[in-house]
């Protein structure tokens, strides 16, 4: 039996679980998925335990996704956000993935929107904001990022040629010709607002929204009346987990059932 987890704090609403084991289950593998909350300061211990136990993988989420970095052999796009979200414990040191990325560039793919040449919009420079603008900055033309903190957002737009970082009130400026807009806040999960006012979405735009509870946000609500194309954040969720299963067992995961057991649990 292979065991799989996550480590977070707290980690109690995370729906990695029920994705991650009903794919063990459709592909016949014997593995669990648990979920575990070490104390941020055990963060080394974390390593020492896990590899005496012979855990196989783990997935990180917050506060952990910075300080696992020098634990792990980073992959060149773990290095470019500067964040770790899966381990493999096969290796010494175990390697370590962001599938954040590419989980936002299957959530496009899956969509069949192309990136190459587009203009973007990104709201947010957190976490989340960091993974969606590395995964969209080698093919879009242009990378336009906002947030409420504005030094935030120069200092994430500083690492791409084709960055800018721009206050939120321009938002509606700067979505008037993109063709992706993105929210990478956390705004729309604790109330029923949008960081973006309705009248400024078009047609001709493709909205998704990192929020994933509720799955249909005030915005992806405003952006369908607007004719715009939307991508709710289940489907990010669910592309990184997809990711980190393929990494972790060298096979190719079973999209829609991890998509159903996602949605399912949301
Ligand atoms: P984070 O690192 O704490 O960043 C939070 C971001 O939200 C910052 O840009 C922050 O701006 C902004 N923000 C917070 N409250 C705001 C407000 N009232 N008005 C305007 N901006 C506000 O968090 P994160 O990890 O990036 O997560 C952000 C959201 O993405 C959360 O809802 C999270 O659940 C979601 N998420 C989804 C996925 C997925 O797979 N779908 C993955 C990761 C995260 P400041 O810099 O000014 O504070």
């Amino acid at each position: 039996m292979d065991v799989y987890g996550l480590i977070g704090n707290p980690v109690g609403h995370s729906l990695s679980p029920p994705m991650h084991e009903a794919a063990y289950d459709e592909r016949d593998i014997a593995a669990s998925y648990v979920t575990f909350e070490p104390d941020p300061e055990d963060i080394e211990a974390v390593f020492d335990g896990a590899q005496a136990l012979g855990i196989a993988g783990l997935n990180v989420t917050i506060p952990f996704k910075q300080s696992v970095v020098p634990f792990v052999n980073t992959d060149p796009l773990a290095e470019r956000v500067g964040a770790v979200n899966t381990i493999d414990f096969g290796t010494t040191p175990p390697d370590g993935y962001n599938t954040d990325v590419t989980g936002v560039r299957r959530a496009f793919q899956h969509h069949n929107v192309e990136l190459t040449g587009t203009t973007t919009v990104i709201i947010g420079a957190g976490g989340a904001g960091r993974a969606v603008a590395v995964a969209l900055s080698e093919r879009a033309s242009a990378v336009r990022i906002a947030n409420r903190t504005v030094p935030r957002a120069e200092e994430l737009a500083d690492n791409f040629s084709n960055g800018s970082a721009h206050e939120l009130s321009a938002v509606p400026e700067l979505i008037e010709n993109a063709d992706i807009l993105v929210n990478a806040t956390s705004v729309g999960m604790e109330e029923d607002e949008s960081p973006v006012p309705a009248s400024a979405l078009h047609r001709g735009l493709t909205v998704l929204d990192a929020v994933y509870r509720p799955l249909q946000t005030r915005l992806l609500r405003d952006a369908e009346e607007a004719g715009a194309e939307t991508i709710d954040g289940a489907w990010m969720l669910l592309f990184q987990g997809v990711e980190a299963f393929e990494q972790w067992t060298g096979r190719s995961a079973p999209v829609s059932v991890m998509n159903a057991a996602l949605r399912e649990h949301i």
